[in-house]
C-alpha cells in the first residue's frame, strides 16, 4: 500500500478550495493542513511526496455514463483499455453501461463482469444493469436480484423505454429503491441522418415529458441521460421544483460544441444526443450552473478504428471523452468564465458521488480515490495517443489547458504524468 503526503495544494473538499496539506496512509486520507505536516515528519514509514503547489486535489471524477464495450466488443474498448483512458482523464469511479454482449441482464453475467473487473480494471467499476431482456424492450429482468447485488442503476442506454412496457418497468424499478435510466430518443420523431434536424429536439423533450409524468405517478427514482436541448433542461427544472425524485447530466461535448463546429464530415462529430445550437449550449451551461443539471458525465463511446473510415455514412454514433473532460471544460466553459472551477469540481466528484452512493468528496477516514489537477498545463489532445481504443475525440488537435497529473485509487497511482 503506498502512501502520500500532498503539500502545497489547494484541496476541494466541503465545496471550497483550501491551500492545506493532506496526508494519505494504508489507502485512506488521515489528515489535512498542520496534522498532516506534523504526522508526515513523525511518521517513519516510507511515504511518496508529491507537491500540490499550484495545483488542485480533489476527490477523484465519478462518470455515471461510460460504455466499456467489454463483454462482446473488445476490438472498440475493454475493461483495460476503457479504464485506464479513465485513470488518465482523473476519473476513480465510472459506472459501466450494459449494452455490451451479452447485455448485463442477468446475475450470473454480472458475476462474469465483476471477476473481468477485479482481473483488469484499473479503476472502480460500477456495473449498470439492463432495464429490459436483452435490451429488447419486451420483457422486465428480474431488478431485484440486481439490487441484492448492490446494483440499483437501470438502463437500455442506446434504446429508449417504449410506451408499451414504460409504466410497469417504472413501477417495478421503484420497488425496489433503484434509479431509471432512460435513452431519451423517440424513434418516431427522427429521421435517418445524423445532424440536428434529423434527430430533433422534439425526440428529446416529448419523451422526457413523458418520463417525468411517470415519475410523479409512481415516485421513481429518475435519471435523464445526456440532456442537448434547452427544452428538456427547462423540463427538469420544473420536475425539480416540483420536489420529483429527478437527476439529469450532461457531456462535455454538449457543453462546448454545437453543429456549427462540424467544419467537415468527421464520424467524431457524430453522437446522439447530436450537437445542437448555440441557445441548446447555452441553456446546458446554465442548467449546470444552477444545479438544474446535477452532474457532467461523459458518455465515452469508444469505437475502435471503425470511425476512421469515417464520413458520416456507416460511421457508428459515439465520441470518447474519459480523457479529456476535465480539460475540455475548463479551457471552455471556466477560463472563459460561463462556469465557476468549484461548480465544475462539485458536477465532476460530489454530485454524481452522491447519486451512486459512495463517498462525496475527500475527508477524513476516506478511502484516497483522488486527483491531482494542474491547471497551467497545456498540451494537445492526442499528441501522446489515446490510452483509450477509442481516437475518436472531437479535440483531437486542440490544445486544452487543465490536466490531470495524478490519479490514486485507494491511495495507489493509477495514473500519473511522466
Ligand atoms: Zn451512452
Amino acid at each position: 500500500m503506498e502512501n502520500w503526503y500532498l503539500p502545497n495544494g489547494l484541496v476541494y473538499r466541503e465545496s471550497h478550495l483550501k491551500r492545506e496539506s493532506g496526508l494519505i496512509l494504508d489507502g485512506h486520507v488521515v489528515a489535512f493542513g498542520d496534522k498532516a505536516d506534523e504526522l508526515r515528519s513523525d511518521f517513519l514509514g516510507e511515504v511518496k511526496d508529491f507537491d500540490g503547489k499550484n495545483k488542485i486535489v480533489s476527490r477523484g471524477f465519478v462518470d455515471l455514463h461510460v460504455h466499456l464495450r467489454e463483454p462482446g466488443f473488445e476490438t472498440k474498448e475493454t475493461i483495460l483499455t476503457g479504464t485506464q483512458g479513465a485513470a488518465y482523464g482523473g476519473f476513480t469511479n465510472i459506472c459501466a453501461m450494459p449494452n455490451t454482449n451479452p447485455p448485463l441482464d442477468t446475475v450470473e453475467r454480472l458475476l462474469d463482469l465483476r471477476d473481468r473487473i477485479a482481473k483488469t480494471a484499473q479503476v472502480k467499476v460500477h456495473p449498470i444493469a439492463t432495464l429490459t431482456k436483452n435490451r429488447q424492450g419486451q420483457d422486465m429482468i428480474n431488478y431485484a436480484a440486481f439490487g441484492e447485488k448492490g446494483v440499483f442503476l437501470f438502463s437500455d442506454d442506446g434504446d429508449p423505454l417504449e410506451q408499451h412496457i414504460a409504466r410497469k418497468v417504472f413501477q417495478e424499478v421503484q420497488k425496489v429503491g433503484g434509479i431509471l435510466i432512460n435513452h431519451l430518443e423517440d424513434k418516431s420523431l427522427i429521421q435517418e441522418g445524423f445532424f440536428y434536424e434529423q434527430i430533433p429536439p422534439e425526440s428529446e423533450y416529448l419523451m422526457l415529458k413523458r418520463d417525468l409524468k411517470l415519475v410523479r405517478e409512481t415516485g421513481c427514482r429518475y435519471h435523464a441521460a445526456h440532456l442537448s436541448c434547452a427544452e428538456a433542461v427547462e423540463l427538469i427544472a420544473q420536475a425539480k421544483a416540483q420536489g420529483l425524485p429527478v437527476t439529469a447530466e450532461v457531456t462535455p461535448h454538449h457543453l462546448t460544441l454545437t453543429y456549427e463546429d462540424i467544419k467537415e464530415p468527421k464520424g467524431h462529430f457524430q453522437m446522439k444526443a447530436p450537437l445542437r445550437t448555440e441557445w441548446d449550449r447555452k441553456a446546458l451551461v446554465d442548467g449546470l450552473r444552477t444545479g438544474v443539471i446535477d452532474c457532467v458525465a461523459t458518455d465515452h463511446a469508444p469505437h475502435g478504428r471503425e470511425k476512421e473510415h469515417g464520413l458520416y455514412e456507416g460511421s457508428p454514433f459515439g465520441v470518447t471523452g474519459l480523457e479529456t473532460a476535465f480539460p475540455v471544460l475548463y479551457t471552455n466553459l471556466v477560463l472563459t468564465k460561463q462556469l465557476s472551477l468549484e461548480r465544475l469540481l462539485t458536477s465532476l466528484t460530489s454530485a454524481p458521488a452522491q447519486l451512486l452512493g459512495v463517498t462525496p468528496e475527500l475527508s477524513l477516514g476516506a478511502e484516497a480515490d483522488l486527483v491531482v489537477l494542474d491547471l497551467n498545463r497545456i498540451k494537445m489532445v492526442g499528441v501522446d495517443g489515446f490510452r483509450s481504443k477509442g481516437t475518436n475525440s472531437p479535440y483531437t488537435g486542440q490544445f486544452l489547458q487543465g490536466w490531470p497529473v495524478l490519479t490514486l485509487v485507494d491511495g495507489e497511482e493509477c495514473y500519473s504524468w511522466k
